[in-house]
């Protein structure tokens, strides 16, 4: 296919469009391009186009991403099959409902449906496991330095006994003699005046093409709760926001992984504010120095500098003290750190004090 249209505009439907509004509209779309009913040839396209769509569309995150970050957004994070069956749900409803009263037992609706447009066999039926989410609260330091993260997870995990096959030590998997370990079947079926062939998961095997005749005594069906220890390394430079570590999250008998999501947030610092790379300090001067000049030491992140200050500095003047900020993750670059000029008046003055300023003031 060319460039992914928008999706809002394959729907027809606007940003502001609520869940109810752009489900009506999608019903309308797939009675008119269900393949089963249209057979013009690039019925199936479109069918598969809008479907694709309301998959998004229809999942608040989802949707969320794409307002966000467009089809880049959606695609860097979730492939076709995770798009689709993350919004099974959203489309049981649908097609259970357009293909009531036709001789049709409730279900078949979205799985048949899809299996057809996305050639079934093991890929599209499969589950997947959930993501799992781990906060990761780190310092400026150790941005700066990069962090190494110990991490472990409580999961299910492959059984150490059946390895995680699930069958009894020393047996192995049977394949299903119902569905050739294809783990489906076709089903034709009478649909209001023309027969579909549909493709359902096979009873025998559940779907999965095999059979555990001896089962392993320890597990359920190769998985049992334990610790997976993860370590990995939070690069220098890296900023708030979620990363993901595929393959790691929750794991499910006879399917995929989910991912890990790692939710990194940096501590507020007692002493710097950051802008992306650059950081942001405040340092006292008396009105005295601000007026004569002085050097002052100032805290970076690694070290002291010493800084110069001119004579006549005023009050709310920013000084760099160049590469004393954060690294850049895409580059060389290191930031700067800004330094924020506070003057301080005294509030007291001694008697002395008072009559020098007073002094001062006449000689002005
Ligand atoms: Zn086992
Ligand atoms: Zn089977």
């Amino acid at each position: 296919m060319s460039a992914k249209r928008d999706y809002y505009e394959v729907l027809g439907v606007t940003k502001s469009s609520n869940p109810d509004e752009i489900k009506s509209q999608y019903r309308k779309l797939a009675l008119k391009f269900h393949p089963d009913r249209n057979k013009s040839p690039d019925a199936q396209e479109h069918f598969k186009e809008i479907s694709e769509a309301y998959a998004v569309l229809s999942d608040s995150s989802k949707r969320d991403l794409y307002d966000q970050h467009g089809h880049e957004g959606v695609d860097g994070r979730y492939s076709t099959e995770d798009i689709f069956r993350g919004a099974g749900g959203n489309f049981n409803d649908i097609f259970n409902d357009l293909f009531s009263g036709q001789g049709r037992r409730g279900g078949g609706g979205f799985g048949s449906v899809f299996e057809n447009l996305f050639g079934g066999g093991g890929g599209f039926g499969r589950s997947r496991g959930n993501d799992l989410l781990h906060e990761c609260y780190i310092t400026l330091e150790d941005v700066l330095h990069g962090k190494q993260i110990e991490l472990d997870l409580q999961k299910y995990v492959d059984c150490p006994d059946c390895n995680g096959t699930g069958c009894k030590p020393g047996t192995s998997k049977a394949t299903c003699k119902d569905c050739n370990g294809r783990g489906q079947v076709r089903v034709r079926k009478n649909m209001g005046g023309f027969l579909l062939e549909t493709a359902q998961a096979c009873g025998t095997c559940r779907g999965r093409g095999e059979i555990i005749n001896d089962p392993c005594k320890k597990c359920q069906r190769g998985k049992i709760k334990g610790t997976k220890h993860l370590s990995f390394n939070l690069p220098s430079g890296i900023d708030n926001g979620d990363y993901v570590i595929q393959g790691e999250g929750e794991s499910i008998p006879d399917g995929d992984n989910g991912d890990l999501i790692v939710r990194v947030r940096v501590e507020p610092h007692s002493h710097f504010r950051r802008d992306g790379i650059d950081l942001y300090c405040d340092a006292r001067l008396s009105m005295i120095d601000a007026s004569l000049g002085t050097e002052i030491n100032v805290k970076t992140l690694e070290k002291t500098e010493t800084l110069k200050i001119e004579s006549g500095t005023q009050p709310n003047s920013i000084l760099k003290i160049k590469s004393q900020g954060l690294p850049s993750q895409n580059s060389n670059r290191r930031g700067d750190l800004f330094v924020h000029i506070v003057v301080e008046i005294p509030k007291k003055l001694t008697k002395q004090q008072k009559s020098l300023l007073d002094d001062f003031r006449k000689s002005d």
